[in-house]
C-alpha cells in the first residue's frame, strides 16, 4: 500500500457508526480531549433503531436495563415509556443523547464507509466514503455492530416482482401501505416473530413462509404508570448494579439449580413463573443447565410445545410452528406478542418451505412448487449476515496491505474483540468475540471504557501505534470458541455461527462468556498492556 498522506492525520479518530456503541464511544473519547469524527451511513443516528423501522419492532431487554447508565442526568431526563420501548421511542432516546451530549456537531451522516486501509508510514488510517470523500485519524474504531448487514434470500426475478418488497433492517422511511394488502412474510426469526402480529389484522391476507421455527416467549410487555417511572428513575443505580453482576449484562439471571434436580412439579411451577415474567426471563432466569444439557433443555421445550399447542386451534399449524431442530434458547430466542394467536387468523396462512419452497419471484407475487401466489407486498424478514458481515462488507486492509476478508475468512480472529493483529490502531466496539451474545450495550460500554483507557496510555506516554500479539489473540480465540463448545448452542444452525449465511464457514462469531469473566479479561489486559505492541514515532 502507498502512503496517502505525509502530514498529521486529520482527527485523531473516527468512530465508524452512530449507534448505541457508537454514540459512547465518540463521548468517551471526546472527553479524553482527542478530536474525533463518527461517520454513519444512516440519515439520522440510533443504528439498529434507526434502520429496522418495521412495524412491531422494539427491545427485548427491558428498556431501563438497555439506555445509558453512566449519566444521572440521562437517567434521570429520560422517561421510558414501556418495559419493552418500541423503535419509535427507542429512536428518540437516542435523539435526545446525541444533542444532551452535544454530539451532532461530530456526526456526519449520510456517510458510508467504502474502504479503511492503514498506512504504516504514518501509523494511520485513511478511510475512503461511497461518495468518494477521504478521512484520515490515527485510530480507527469499527461500532458497526454484528446485526447490521441485512441478509437477501436468494430469490429468482425478485426484481421483476411488480409489488414492493422490503428487507425489515432496511424499512423505509415513509409509510409502507399494509391494509387492505396481500401480504407476504419470509423468515420467522425475531424480526418475522414481532411483525407478524403487528400486522395481521391490518392487512387483507397474510402468507407467511417459514423455513425453521423458532422457540419463541412471550415478552409481556406493558406500558409504565407514572408510579413505575418515578420508582425506576429512584432505583437506577440499583438496577445499573444488577445489570453489572449478571452474566449476559440483562436484569435476569440463571438459578444454581439444576432442572433435573427438582420435581416435574417444581418444574412445572418455575417454568409457568417464568412464562408469565417479562422478556427473557424464560431463557435466562432458568435453570442453571438449561444449555448445557440436553435432557434438561428438553424439559423447557416441552412445555413451550404444549403451550404452542393451546395458543394455535389447527394442531397440524401447532406442530409447524414447533421446532424440531434445536432446543428452547439455543438460538437467540424471539419474544413476542400475540404471535402464535395471528396463525388463529382466517386471513394469516402458515407455509413451511421444506414442504413447499419457493421456486421464483414473479410479477405478480411468487412461485411456490404448488402453486403461484399473488401478493402486493413481500417482506424480507430474512435477517443479516450477522458477526463478522458488517466489517467485512467495509474493504479493510492493515499492515502489508494485508486483507481482513483473508485473515477473517475462517471466522473471527481478535484479541478481546477489541484488537486484530495485523491491523494496528483499528479498535472495535460490539464486534464479533466481544460480548454480543449478552446485552449488547452492556458489553460495549466495558469495550468503549478499555479502548478509551488504552489511547489515554499511549497518549500520556506519547505512543502512536498498538498491535496485538499473535500469542495473545490466539489465547483469546480459543478462550472464544472455548465459551460456547460445551453449551448447546453449539448444536444448532443459527447466526450465532454464520449459518444462515450461504456459503459462509461455520465459526462461533460471538462470545459467551459471562460479563464478570470478560470484565475481569479485559481489566487484565489493560493493567500492564503485557499483550500489546506499542511504538512511539
Ligand atoms: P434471524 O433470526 O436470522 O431470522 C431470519 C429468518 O429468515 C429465519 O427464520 C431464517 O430461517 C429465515 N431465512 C433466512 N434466509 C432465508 C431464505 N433464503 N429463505 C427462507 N427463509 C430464510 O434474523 P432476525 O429475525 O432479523 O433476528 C436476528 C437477530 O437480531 C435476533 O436473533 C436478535 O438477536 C436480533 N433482533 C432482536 C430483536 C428484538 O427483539 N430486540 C428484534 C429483531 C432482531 P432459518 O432459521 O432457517 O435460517
Amino acid at each position: 500500500m502507498t502512503s496517502t498522506q505525509s502530514t498529521a492525520p486529520q482527527f485523531d479518530a473516527i468512530v465508524i457508526g452512530a449507534g448505541v456503541n457508537g454514540l459512547y464511544t465518540l463521548y468517551r473519547l471526546r472527553e479524553l480531549g482527542l478530536s474525533v469524527r463518527t461517520l454513519e451511513a444512516g440519515a439520522g443516528v440510533g443504528g439498529t433503531w434507526y434502520w429496522n423501522r418495521y412495524p412491531g419492532a422494539r427491545l427485548d431487554s427491558e428498556s431501563y436495563s438497555y439506555g445509558y447508565f453512566f449519566s444521572e442526568e440521562i437517567q434521570q431526563e429520560w422517561s421510558w415509556s414501556e418495559e419493552f420501548a418500541g423503535q419509535p421511542e427507542l429512536e428518540r432516546y437516542f435523539n435526545f443523547v446525541a444533542d444532551r451530549l452535544q454530539l451532532r456537531p461530530d456526526i456526519e451522516l449520510n456517510t458510508r464507509v467504502a474502504s479503511a486501509h492503514y498506512d504504516a508510514e504514518t501509523a494511520s488510517w485513511t478511510l475512503r466514503t461511497t461518495d468518494g470523500r477521504t478521512f484520515t485519524a490515527r485510530f480507527v474504531v469499527f461500532a458497526t455492530g454484528i446485526l447490521s448487514r441485512p441478509l437477501f434470500p436468494e430469490i429468482t426475478g425478485l426484481d421483476e416482482f411488480s409489488g414492493a418488497y422490503h428487507h425489515t433492517a432496511l424499512w423505509p422511511h415513509e409509510p409502507v401501505e399494509l391494509a387492505g394488502k396481500r401480504v407476504a412474510v419470509i423468515g420467522t426469526g425475531a424480526s418475522g416473530v414481532q411483525l407478524i402480529p403487528s400486522i395481521a389484522d391490518q392487512v387483507e391476507h397474510l402468507t407467511v413462509f417459514q423455513r425453521t421455527p423458532n422457540w419463541c416467549a412471550p415478552s409481556n410487555n406493558f406500558h409504565f404508570s407514572a408510579e413505575r417511572v418515578a420508582d425506576l428513575k429512584s432505583r437506577w443505580r440499583e438496577i445499573r448494579d444488577t445489570c453489572r453482576e449478571t452474566p449476559g449484562g440483562f436484569i435476569h439471571s440463571p438459578r444454581d439449580e439444576s432442572a433435573l434436580d427438582v420435581s416435574a412439579d417444581e418444574r412445572q411451577a418455575l417454568y409457568e413463573k417464568l412464562w408469565n415474567a417479562t422478556g427473557l426471563a424464560l431463557s435466562h432466569s432458568n435453570f442453571r443447565d438449561l444449555l448445557t444439557n440436553r435432557e434438561a433443555n428438553d424439559t423447557v421445550s416441552s412445555f413451550i410445545a404444549e403451550k404452542i399447542r393451546t395458543r394455535v386451534h389447527n394442531p397440524d399449524v401447532a406442530d409447524q410452528l414447533i421446532p424440531k431442530d434445536h432446543g428452547f434458547a439455543m438460538k437467540r430466542p424471539p419474544l413476542e406478542t400475540n404471535y402464535y394467536e395471528a396463525y388463529n387468523r382466517d386471513n394469516v396462512e402458515l407455509i413451511s418451505l421444506d414442504k413447499e419452497p419457493i421456486v421464483r419471484a414473479t410479477e405478480q407475487g411468487l412461485e411456490t412448487t404448488r402453486r403461484n401466489l399473488d401478493f402486493d407486498v413481500i417482506i424480507l424478514a430474512t435477517g443479516f449476515h450477522a458477526g463478522t458481515g458488517p466489517m467485512l462488507k467495509v474493504d479493510i486492509t492493515g499492515e502489508d496491505g494485508a486483507a481482513l476478508q483473508d485473515y477473517w475468512a475462517d471466522g473471527p480472529r481478535t484479541l478481546l474483540g477489541v484488537l486484530v493483529v495485523g491491523f494496528p490502531n483499528m479498535f472495535i466496539v460490539s464486534g464479533p468475540q466481544g460480548g454480543t451474545a449478552g446485552n449488547i450495550p452492556r458489553f460495549g460500554e466495558l469495550q468503549a471504557n478499555w479502548i478509551v483507557e488504552c489511547v489515554r496510555h499511549m497518549k500520556e506516554r506519547g505512543y502512536q501505534k498498538i498491535e496485538a500479539t499473535p500469542e495473545a489473540e490466539e489465547a483469546w480465540v480459543e478462550h472464544a470458541i472455548g465459551t460456547v463448545e460445551k453449551t448447546l448452542l453449539s448444536q444448532a444452525n443459527s447466526w450465532y455461527f454464520g449459518s444462515n449465511v450461504p456459503g459462509k464457514k461455520r465459526a462461533f462469531q460471538l462470545y459467551a462468556g459471562s460479563q464478570s469473566t470478560y470484565r475481569s479479561r479485559l481489566d487484565e489486559a489493560g493493567r500492564e498492556y503485557q499483550d500489546f505492541k506499542f511504538t512511539s514515532e
